[in-house]
């Protein structure tokens, strides 16, 4: 429970620091979110994949740690008010990015965990000389479950808000 506790605050920290806006939970309102969340948690308890943490504000964000989000829309569904709504589940706006150059694969070290838990095959190695791999990502596969932020050892990827035009062609 510690770990867990400890890698979230991490987590929170990367979010936050590497993709500028904090990513709430699916089906979240754009601007008025702090507006209209009454903090109540109950996205946090309902969620059956565990990946949605609250923040030390109270507010919900979107955190995958163990498991991907599946987009149930659970979360959406049972908030009581419209800062979720299960009407905007497809335009969920984030996706992997990768950072090759901190990849362990890039380095000479094996590594394939991102590609090992993709669901949505949106990671592939591409073998180079020197025992090295670069890993790719796939824009259109990546579906912004979340899980592999949490899961690369070199912090070598992270949760990025798409621009809505790149979002458009990616659908
Ligand atoms: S869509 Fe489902 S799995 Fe994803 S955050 Fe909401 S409740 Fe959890
Ligand atoms: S269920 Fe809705 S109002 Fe309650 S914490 Fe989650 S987003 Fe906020
Ligand atoms: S966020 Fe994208 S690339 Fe990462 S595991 Fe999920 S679908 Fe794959």
């Amino acid at each position: 429970m510690q770990q867990m506790t400890s890698r979230r605050a991490f987590l929170s920290a990367r979010i936050r620091q590497e993709a500028g806006p904090i990513a709430r939970p699916p089906g979240a309102i754009d601007h008025s979110f702090p507006q209209l969340c009454t903090r109540c948690g109950d996205c946090a308890e309902v969620c059956p994949e565990d990946v949605i943490a609250i923040g030390a504000d109270g507010f919900p964000r979107f955190q995958p740690t163990d498991d991907p989000c599946t987009f149930c829309g659970d979360c959406a569904q049972t908030c009581p008010t419209d800062a979720l709504n299960i009407d905007r589940l497809s335009d969920w706006p984030w996706r992997a990015a990768l950072k090759p150059e901190s990849c362990l694969s890039m380095n000479g070290v094996s590594c394939r965990i991102c590609q090992d838990n993709c669901e949505q095959n949106a990671i592939r190695f591409t073998l180079l000389t020197g025992g090295r791999a670069e890993p790719r990502l796939d824009a259109a596969l990546c579906n912004g479950c979340g899980i592999c932020p949490g899961l690369c050892p070199a912090d070598a990827i992270a949760l990025e808000r798409q621009p809505e035009a790149q979002m458009e062609a990616l659908q």
